[in-house]
């Protein structure tokens, strides 16, 4: 019997390699594990019966397109829609010998941080399944937290997979903008969304992000890395010089126990031989959220504009195709995208467009260049990566400010188009806490070498205790 629930990517493959086990064998480990647990969480919103390749299997975020595999982006519009063609990064784990596990639970279209913006219901904390697991991608990291999955991928616009990371205790990476391919992703917004890996482990993550990241002729913002991806081994952090963002580290609305966590974190880059020092980034924290609010939405409804019940998935009738058209969306479009549609209608609407549009693509130069000046004198900035520990399923969902302000401290560096890890780094009130590691653009191999030597020191047990008991 294998232990999916402390199985890492890693061991999985040396299992496979050793024919310690089949990949099938595996495949169904998991399948096992999902009937046994995922009827609480859900997770899943569609699981893969049949191993399609001898390899470690894949959980896949919904909003990712897999052939044959519906693909709904947890809205009921896409509901049905059985793509003719896998997406890139899917593609690419194929060929790698990931065979897909299943597809996850996500906030419908991406847009949320709790993932109760399902069509399809929530997806429940391991940890504590009266909390959210954290959104968008909170299905995939679910699923890595309770085993139910040895790795996933995630997608991340503005924190989906960072902060679900940070709320399961798991470990997400958000690549720099451009090294993972957008093509068969079900466009959010385009000038942010990126897929990334949720993994147990940091060492997990590079190899996933080895396997998906390089340029794809099918998305012309790719580019091909300028170095290869190193899998990290050294448990130092010799010579690394970190950032600590003041008003990153001071939010308001940043829990004690969070604020404990990652300040004991940052005690450790000391001990483990980096130089830590305070840095600034007033724009980006004040700015970030508000200027986020106007791209991501005008860029998603331009995005939305294509579900028009004639192409894909669900369809309301109609005597005229207008009819028709409202009908489809009104009906299968729930409030939030709705919501988003309108704001970046508006945005993008004439008279409006300067103030609003132009003036956010402005703000984002000023981030992107505030960013810039912090990487000249650190290699890497650390913060909380949420400010606070998974919160109640229903806590924010009848404020959406509330729930905007989840990713307060994730959406500056995806304005930059920076890439961000995101760990561990202990618990607060029985729940796990995430540090969030920034980079400069294409610096993933330093958040992986600072990312696993924190890692080792900290030690964190990622199998959520009640899990662990009932086993
Ligand atoms: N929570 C943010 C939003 O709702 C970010 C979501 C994401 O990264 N997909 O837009």
């Amino acid at each position: 019997m294998i232990d999916t629930l402390r199985l890492t990517g890693e061991e999985a493959m040396g299992l496979v390699e050793r024919r310690e086990i089949s990949g099938a064998e595996l495949h169904r480990a998991y399948l096992d594990a999902i009937d046994e647990r995922d009827g609480e969480l859900h997770a899943y919103l569609r699981t893969v019966d049949e191993s399609e390749g001898d390899g470690v299997p894949i959980a896949i975020k919904d909003v990712i397109t897999t052939k044959g595999v519906e693909t709904t982006a947890g809205s009921r519009i896409l509901e049905g829609y059985v793509p003719l063609f896998d997406a890139t990064v899917t593609t690419r784990c194929k060929d790698a010998g990931l065979p897909i596990l299943g597809k996850t639970n996500t906030d419908e279209f991406a847009m949320g941080s709790s993932t109760e913006n399902s069509a399809f219901g929530p997806t429940r904390n391991p940890w504590d399944p009266r909390r959210v697991p954290g959104g968008s991608g909170g299905g995939s990291a679910a699923a890595v937290a309770a085993g139910l999955a040895p790795w996933a991928l995630g997608s991340d616009t503005g924190g989906s997979v960072k902060q679900p990371a940070a709320l399961t205790g798991t470990v997400g990476l958000r690549p720099t903008y451009g090294t993972v391919s957008r093509y068969g992703v079900v466009a959010f917004a385009s000038s942010l969304d990126q897929v990334g890996p949720v993994t147990k482990t940091v060492r997990d993550c590079a190899l996933l992000y080895r396997i998906l990241a390089g340029r794809d002729p099918c998305d012309s913002t790719t580019v091909d890395l300028p170095e290869p991806v190193q899998i990290p081994e050294a448990e130092d952090l010799r010579g690394l010089r970190v950032g600590v963002p003041r008003e990153m580290n001071e939010a308001e609305g940043i829990e004690p126990g969070v604020a404990d966590a990652v300040a004991r974190a940052i005690e450790l880059c000391a001990e483990l031989g980096a130089e830590v020092g305070e840095c600034e980034l007033p724009r980006s924290v004040e700015y970030g959220l508000p200027c986020y609010y106007l791209v991501a939405p005008a860029e998603a409804s331009s995005n939305l504009a294509r579900y028009d019940g004639v192409r894909y998935g669900f369809r309301a009738g109609g005597a005229t195709l207008r009819e028709l058209q409202e009908r489809t969306r009104d009906a299968g479009f729930g409030d939030e995208p709705k919501r988003r549609i309108m704001l970046g209608t508006y945005a993008l609407s004439a008279g409006y467009y300067e103030a609003f549009y132009g003036q956010a693509q402005k703000v984002r130069t000023v981030i992107a260049r505030e960013h810039a000046a912090a990487f000249e004198r650190f290699d890497v900035l650390v913060s909380p990566t949420s400010p606070t520990v998974a919160f109640e399923l229903g806590a924010r969902t009848a404020n959406p400010l509330a729930m905007y302000l989840s990713d307060l401290l994730t959406i500056p560096s995806c304005m930059a188009g920076l890439p961000g890890l995101s760990i561990p780094c202990g618990l607060s009130e029985g729940l796990p806490v995430g540090l969030q590691l920034i980079g400069a653009q294409f610096a993933e191999n330093t958040l992986f070498r600072a990312g696993h030597a924190l890692e080792r020191a900290l030690g964190f047990d990622y199998v959520p205790p009640r899990l662990a008991l009932a086993a």
